[in-house]
């Protein structure tokens, strides 16, 4: 059987699409959930740090597709690790939700210029809201894991169970230096609210240096909001890198 796609799974437009099969389930709260995806072939996802892979949602009257993103690192290979949270009135992620083990998702991928090969050659900050933190988490493996110049994740969530991969980040905290690891609790309206004050605080106001890098990923206009603050305070549009969901 062919690496590339799966017969018996066809997608919008009649696209072929690969087939994943469920291999284990973890749930990190009551409504945040990840999967972890074997192929159906046993062939690999060649991905690059942050990119996403798109899933077919069967609905009862049409098929839909929706990115997520690959939580885990491109160098542990399979199974690979999607993490996801209900939506309210959100049919992919509730049907994301209904999958048991065993069960085959079709999918195509991976897609994605929210990625990150290296580390800039200049400070990164990475924010993350909730589950945003998927595509950033194997970004700062990947950074970490080579020469890099200082870098900060400040992650917001609700609650500390959403706070995902905290014990990960801390430990990577207290073996680099370079790395800082900061949380922010908050009630997820106020999420955005709260990192834009933040932000303009430390890096817009705080100081001059305009040589940082920015990578943001959440849900929500908020997204788009960050990215504005620092693109309109002098960063480059290029240093901000941004996933809107
Ligand atoms: C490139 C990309 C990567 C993504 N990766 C992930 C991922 O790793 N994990 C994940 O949970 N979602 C991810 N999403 C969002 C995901 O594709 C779906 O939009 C989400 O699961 C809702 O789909 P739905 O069909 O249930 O709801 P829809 O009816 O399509 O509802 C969409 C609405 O929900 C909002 N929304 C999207 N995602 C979320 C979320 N996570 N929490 C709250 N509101 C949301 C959207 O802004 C929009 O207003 C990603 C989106 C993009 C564009």
């Amino acid at each position: 059987m062919s690496n590339e796609s799966h017969p018996a799974m066809i997608g919008p437009g009649g696209r072929p699409l690969r087939a994943a099969v469920v291999a284990r389930i973890y749930d990190h709260a009551s409504d945040t959930r990840s999967l972890f995806l074997t192929l159906a072939d046993n062939g690999a996802i060649h991905f690059i740090p942050g990119q996403f892979i798109s899933i077919a949602i069967p609905l009862s009257d049409e098929t839909r597709t929706r990115p997520y993103s690959i939580a885990s690192h491109p160098e542990d290979g399979a199974p690979y690790e999607i993490c996801f949270n209900r939506v309210p009135n959100g049919p992919g992620a509730a049907w994301l939700f209904e999958r048991a083990i065993g069960d085959a998702i079709g999918f195509s991928g991976p897609f994605g210029t929210f990625s990150l090969e290296r580390a800039p050659a200049a400070e990164a900050i990475f924010i993350a809201a909730a589950t945003g933190i998927a595509p950033i988490r194997p970004m700062i493996r990947r950074a970490a894991a080579g020469a890099h110049l200082a870098m900060t994740l400040l992650h917001a969530a609700p609650s500390p169970e959403h706070m995902l991969y905290r014990a990960e980040f801390e430990a990577l905290a207290v073996r680099d230096a370079g790395f800082r690891f900061e949380t922010m609790i908050t009630p997820e309206a106020e999420t955005y609210s709260r990192l834009l004050e933040q932000c303009d605080r430390r890096w817009v106001r705080g100081d001059t240096n305009r040589a940082r890098h920015f990578y943001i990923c959440g849900a929500g206009h908020g997204v788009i909001a960050l990215r504005d603050l620092f693109r309109s305070a002098g960063y480059e549009r290029r240093a901000v890198h941004y996933e809107q969901w």
